[in-house]
């Protein structure tokens, strides 16, 4: 074989692996940080290079779009701009926010008002409160709460909300997160993804064939540092909500940033987290946070009455930790380290 030949033919066989890394189907998988520090990650099965590439961009401009939506601490969101003008006159709301309210409206109902989207108002006082150090009076917290409940909201016919009271607000927090993983998993879908996982800072959601197995963080150790366990799933959400990274001091205190909205208060239960699995994202995001506020009985008596989720809570007594979990778990739940000695409360 001459020289040329010889060349020719690696260079054909160099073009022919490079092409078959390309576009040969596999598992991808890429996280990125479209929401503040909060990790996003995606994983899709069965994907060349190309098409995952088109995946990601796809899941981007979900986030993209549902950032300016739901984020209170954007000025120019749909959530910011309708709560600054909702008590004047009814405000049109899009098809995705109207879409948050419905959901958010259900879950207020099935949870007895432990979670509340009108909690805004409260959220506010106790953020103040954090940065400057003083406790409202009782008083304060009274007349705020006023403005919380979602009897004090109207909705017309053609999607326009209307607040009764000025000062009353929306807060999604609780929830859009779970929204924005279910978007992203449609958009993935539509795209002809058949199995994934999309997961946004411990609001997952897996779809498509066989089990998945989601890391649960550990509610002692900071973000993302340490894992308390694994579950597995098959298709559905796992969603944590928890008091161990976002709270603020006063007098040496720490209060939680989930509000009771039926005392006006932080939440003080001892739970330190409560892992939802089961349903979609956006429903398990609300009913993690519900849990936090009703804690572990009421939080029980709820599961058991809704039947199709299961969860995982763990409460600080003293200096130690306790961890109740769905009976259902067995077998699936696995706690490491130290969290593996401790016994589990079934229900
Ligand atoms: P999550 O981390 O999903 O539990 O959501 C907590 C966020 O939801 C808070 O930072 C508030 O913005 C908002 N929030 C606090 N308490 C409640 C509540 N009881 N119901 C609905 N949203 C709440
Ligand atoms: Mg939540």
């Amino acid at each position: 074989m001459k020289r040329k030949e010889v060349v020719v033919i690696i260079v054909a066989v160099v073009v022919l692996i490079a092409t078959a890394i390309v576009l040969w189907p596999r598992r991808y998988e890429a996280t990125f940080y479209p929401m503040g520090g909060i990790p996003f990650k995606i994983v899709c099965y069965g994907r060349n290079m190309f098409q995952f590439d088109g995946d990601l961009s796809a899941v981007e401009d979900v986030v993209t779009k549902l950032e300016g939506v739901f984020n209170r601490y954007r000025k120019l969101s749909e959530i910011s701009q309708l709560n600054s003008s909702a008590a004047v006159a009814p405000v049109a709301m899009s098809s995705e926010f109207a879409r948050a309210f419905a959901l958010s409206q259900h879950w207020y109902k099935v949870s007895g008002k432990a979670f509340d989207p009108t909690v805004g108002p409260l959220v506010g006082l106790w953020k103040e409160a954090g940065q400057s150090g003083i406790l409202p009076t009782p008083y304060d917290v009274q007349k705020v709460k006023e403005l919380v409940g979602l009897n004090g909201i109207a909705i017309s016919s053609r999607d326009r909300i209307l607040f009764s009271k000025q000062g009353m607000s929306l807060d999604f927090g609780a929830i859009a997160k779970g929204l924005i993983v279910d978007e992203a998993v449609d958009a993935l879908k539509n795209r002809g993804v058949g199995r994934g996982v999309v997961d946004a800072g411990g609001d997952g959601y897996a779809f498509g064939d066989g089990e998945f197995r989601f890391g649960i963080q550990d509610p002692t150790a900071g973000s993302g540092e340490r894992l308390l366990g694994t579950v597995d799933v098959m298709q559905g959400a796992v969603v944590t909500s928890g008091n161990y990274e976002r709270y603020v001091e006063i007098d040496g205190k720490r209060y939680s940033h989930i509000i009771d909205p039926r005392t006006g208060y932080p939440v003080e239960n001892a739970l330190v987290s409560a892992t939802v699995i089961g349903g979609d994202a956006a429903g398990a995001d609300a009913l993690a946070t519900a849990l936090m506020v009703l804690g572990v009985d009421d939080g029980i008596s709820l599961l058991k009455n809704l039947g199709d989720f299961e969860a995982l809570f763990i409460k600080k007594i003293g200096t130690d930790y306790e961890v109740y979990a769905s009976e259902k778990l067995a077998g699936r739940l696995r706690l490491d380290g130290e969290w593996a000695t401790r016994r589990i409360e079934e229900f």
